[in-house]
């Protein structure tokens, strides 16, 4: 083992959450060693596709059939392809045991997944925090929305968010750069629902994106998003946040930023007081030596599970269940988003109308069950992602042929897709732990993963398959249907909990600052900090939190408190 040398603060991953803590806390002074798992991806540099044609690329954008069926898993994941499979794991490197069908997706590198997320960013409105307490299927929040409203004005301001202020309880308005234009049929089914409906909302995308960049984006060497919807391949315009164009080189230069790729983190060490963490054990992916690094704060931001089991896995004489988990609770409360129901039809008219460039957001339904009140017969709300498409060329019986490619040349009808992100239930049972005898490469115990559906999620799929349906005859779609994939949970990438935040010791792991009630110098601020689901895509809340507890690190550093 060697020992290296001391640092102000650690962070432990790169991704969405780790780029945030390293930009925080790298601008308030402190000595940060960033150490990421995978390997290092330079902006700009490191995206090989980002400007390849779909000729260029060997089978055209699809897959081979052997590395699909040598990654049955990863290859489910949204948007992996021939452009992107370098930004996720392979199968084979990283194998976990699922006790119960569950899709664990991952992108080990530097900037982890903030390479290849969907960018979708909407705020949690007020009741989100506190509807599983009101309305008895959670705990509450140890902190609420207006505890957090100034730390996501933070966030899209740094990032730039497009999107239009639109007033609603539902989901509330952020800082926005203005948003991506309505396509025809989008707006038709936004005045449709809005005629019918009183509480059905159909907004703009709000997404991690720079329709119009401000100096503090330029100053971060991005510019305006071309609308190519290229996005998971790396952006070479800095268009789309990552944290590689944004969090990471903003750090860098303070000149208080080390990176430390291929550092597999084994656990977190503590000091004899056993009260206190002295730092980390790192495993070097490549050579396998052990190194060990020491600071005065620890940020977990490894991605929900992997939070998760690195303190599981990390057993001092004080902590043998893991640490800071003198209850059992650590690893237990494991929820998900639940994405199963989708729908579609068709749309006749607009045939004289089509759309200009590739715009990468989506439109979104605001959420219009159990806002404030429970009036449904299940618990939670939904989000709902839509848009209008035009479809290419009438499909020719032969499908080869210049009949079908002068058939592409010529556009089709009008579509609209809806598709659900609804809140599940925190459940005891649901739940990850470490394997009892099986191991990585690394000699780090595989993570077990016990997480499903339950009668709740049940309940809102059918409600939701309803309602899409009847939404969509409202807007005049014909041949309206509606499905449900029966994907595993994880499949969502919105994996969150299991070191659960909340006011009672007893009852969770992290108090209001995202700290170890057991263990203050040890912050966690990605997913697995998530008391309950929202029905929000949950990323720029991690952002928000991570920036939010950074800050009350350095206060609370100066205070000598830590
Ligand atoms: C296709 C796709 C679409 C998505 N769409 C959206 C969306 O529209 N909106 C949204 O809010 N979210 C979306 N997400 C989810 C989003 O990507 C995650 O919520 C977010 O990246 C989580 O941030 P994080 O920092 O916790 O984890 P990550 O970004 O995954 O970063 C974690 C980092 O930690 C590293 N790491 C892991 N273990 C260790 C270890 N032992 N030692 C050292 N380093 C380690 C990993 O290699 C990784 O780099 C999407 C994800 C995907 C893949
Ligand atoms: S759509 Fe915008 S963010 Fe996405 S790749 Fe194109 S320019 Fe970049």
């Amino acid at each position: 083992m060697t020992m290296s040398s001391t640092y102000d603060a650690i962070v432990v991953g790169s991704g969405i959450s780790g780029g945030w803590a390293a930009k925080e806390l790298c601008e308030k002074g402190l000595k940060t060693l960033v150490l990421e798992r995978g390997r290092s991806v330079e902006h700009i540099k490191d995206y090989p596709t980002a400007n390849l044609m779909p000729w260029q690329l060997p089978h055209r954008g699809a897959m081979p059939k052997k590395v699909l069926e040598e990654n049955p898993l990863i290859s489910k994941a949204a948007g992996y392809g021939e452009d992107t499979a370098h930004f996720f794991v392979k199968d084979a490197d990283h194998p976990y045991v699922q006790e119960k069908p569950f899709d664990w997706i991952r992108g080990y590198q530097v900037g982890g997944k903030s390479l290849i997320w969907g960018r979708a960013c909407q705020r949690w409105s007020r009741h989100e925090f506190t509807a599983p307490e009101r309305h008895g299927y959670g705990m509450s929040w140890p902190i609420g929305y207006d505890d957090v409203a100034p730390w996501y004005s933070h966030v899209e301001r740094f990032i730039g968010v497009c999107g239009n202020a639109d007033g609603l309880e539902a989901m509330p308005d952020g800082e926005f750069l203005p948003p991506f234009d309505f396509n025809c049929a989008e707006r038709h089914l936004r005045n449709r629902l809005r005629a019918h409906y009183r509480d059905r909302h159909v907004v703009q995308g709000r997404w991690a994106h720079l329709s119009q960049p401000k100096q503090i984006h330029l100053d971060q060497g991005r510019g305006t998003c071309q609308a190519r919807n290229l996005c998971m391949r790396g952006c070479p315009y800095g268009g789309y946040f990552s944290s590689n164009s944004s969090t990471l080189p903003w750090a860098l230069r303070t000149g208080n930023l080390t990176i430390r790729p291929d550092s597999v983190v084994h656990s977190v060490l503590l000091d004899p007081s056993g009260a206190r963490a002295k730092g980390v054990l790192v495993i070097d992916a490549k050579t396998h030596a052990v190194h060990e690094y020491r600071a005065r704060v620890v940020f977990m931001n490894a991605s929900a599970l992997n939070t998760n089991l690195i303190l599981l896995n990390s057993t001092p004489s004080r902590f043998p269940h893991g640490l800071g988990n003198d209850h059992g609770l650590l690893g237990r409360y494991v929820c998900f988003h639940d994405y199963r129901a989708s729908a579609n039809g068709t749309l006749d008219g607009f045939e004289d109308q089509y759309f200009y460039g590739r715009n990468p957001t989506e439109c979104i339904l605001v959420n219009f069950r159990n806002v404030g009140e429970r009036t449904m017969d299940f618990v939670g709300g939904y989000t709902t992602f839509t848009g209008g498409y035009r479809t290419r060329g009438i499909a020719s019986a032969e499908r080869v042929g210049s009949a079908y490619k002068d058939a592409q040349t010529k556009p089709g009808p009008w579509g609209l897709y809806m598709y659900m992100q609804g809140e599940t239930i925190p459940k005891v049972e649901n739940h990850v732990r470490l394997h009892d005898t099986r191991r990585d490469e690394w000699g780090i115990p595989l993570l077990v993963t016990s997480v499903g559906y339950d009668d709740n999620d049940e309940r809102m799929i059918r409600d939701w398959r309803a309602q899409a349906k009847e939404m969509l005859e409202v807007a005049g779609c014909r041949e309206v249907e509606t499905r449900d994939n029966g994907q595993a949970p994880g499949l969502d990438i919105h994996e969150m909990g299991g070191c659960r935040m909340g006011r009672d010791a007893t009852m969770s792991m992290l108090n209001e600052w995202n700290q170890l009630h057991a263990v203050p110098n040890v912050f966690v601020t990605d997913g697995a900090c998530m008391t309950s689901t929202g029905n929000q895509s949950p990323s720029i809340l991690y952002m928000a939190l991570t920036a939010r507890a950074a800050n009350h690190a350095v206060e609370e550093l100066k205070r000598r408190n830590l």
